[in-house]
């Protein structure tokens, strides 16, 4: 008789396993249930017979073998999963009272946190950008009653953990949120070369169209600002109703209010924007019988002869005068007598440039 071969380790391991496979697909549902609980109850009592040290490597070498067997999954499997995960978790979470809760919700930002600062920067924004985009996605289907209800109480948090900061920290974070901004709001450069061509176009399109309410000038978007007479509140309160006065308010196209940064910044130190209408540059409304007269109608009774010198804006169809301006006064008596008259006796100077 051959002596009985000795199983080693590893094949007895190995039937072990392929037994209790066997047993599992036999198992019915109740049975599976009441063997993962008994398998739960066995590990809890054997955690609580270890020293904290000894779960807490218990538990990491249970996340490590879970996460190298989820990589292995599909990734409608890993979704799947992590539902369930998320379920159980909020189910679990339910029963816990707010201390408790609020416990778990620490411990699991702070393990978040000190996972978060062994990755590298590029994992770390890849971890960012996710987030941000699942915030946005769960948020994308909440009504805009619960939208708000969900900014006003990040609003709050923001502000309860920024009271907690130094000044210094706070006013680190707000270059930072400044910056943002910033960035956000700069648009992206044009990838091809049509779309530079069609940013051009629509750039050279802007006409300057919103007038400024303090000097009444037309300008672009970029040179005024909408305006709030409250910005105005620390300056005097004559200067302020003086140019600000409620007869000078020009509506824009838009139905807007602006001023430009000019008149801003001049009325900012207190003092009188040069070009304001109020600076007695305010010009009367025109008497109807004058309003529909020709340009050379226009120059024949001008009690001023203008000598200036006019160019063309780049763009916007606007003329400027370059240089000094010369006004010569006309006498209008004759021409108020003698019409229509001759050009030589309406004391307009003829030039040949
Ligand atoms: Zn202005």
């Amino acid at each position: 008789m051959p002596p009985r071969k000795r199983k080693s380790d590893d094949q007895r391991r190995k039937e072990n396993k392929e037994r209790q496979a066997r047993l599992r697909e036999r198992e019915t549902s109740p049975q599976r249930k009441r063997r993962l609980e008994e398998q739960k109850d066995r590990q809890k009592k054997l955690r609580e017979e270890q020293s904290t040290d000894e779960v807490e490597g218990a538990r990491a070498r249970e996340t490590s073998l879970r996460r190298s067997k989820r990589l292995q999954l599909s990734a409608e499997q890993t979704g799947r999963i992590r539902n369930r995960e998320t379920q159980q978790r909020e189910s679990s979470r339910s029963q816990l009272s707010t201390e408790e809760r609020d416990t778990v919700r620490d411990r699991e930002t702070h393990q978040r946190q000190s996972s978060r600062s062994q990755l590298s920067t590029e994992e770390r924004d890849t971890v960012r950008d996710r987030e941000t985009h699942q915030r946005q996605l769960s948020r994308s289907q909440l009504s805009t009653e619960e939208r708000d209800t969900v900014r006003d109480r990040e609003t709050h948090q923001r502000q309860l953990s920024r009271s907690q900061l130094s000044t210094e920290e706070r006013g680190i974070i707000r270059d930072k949120d400044t910056q943002q901004r910033q960035s956000r709001r700069k648009e992206a450069p044009p990838q091809t070369l049509d779309q530079a061509i069609k940013k051009f176009q629509q750039e050279m399109r802007k006409r300057p169209v919103h007038i400024c309410t303090c000097c009444h000038r037309l300008l672009y978007r970029k040179g005024v600002q909408v305006f709030d007479i409250a910005k105005y509140d620390k300056i005097s309160r004559e200067m302020r109703d003086f140019v600000l006065a409620e007869k000078y308010r020009e509506v824009s196209i838009d139905g807007k209010i602006y001023i430009c940064l000019t008149c801003h910044k001049t009325l900012k130190c207190d003092k009188m924007p040069v070009q304001a209408v109020a600076n007695f540059l305010y010009l009367e409304e025109q008497p109807p019988e004058l309003q529909d007269l020709n340009e050379l109608e226009l120059r024949i009774i001008s009690l001023r002869i203008p000598f200036m010198r006019m160019v063309t804006l780049p763009r916007g169809g606007q003329k400027g005068i370059r240089g000094a301006a010369v006004n010569v006064p006309a006498d209008l008596g004759p021409v108020c007598t003698l019409l229509p008259r001759l050009p030589a006796d309406a004391h307009i100077v003829s030039l040949c440039l």
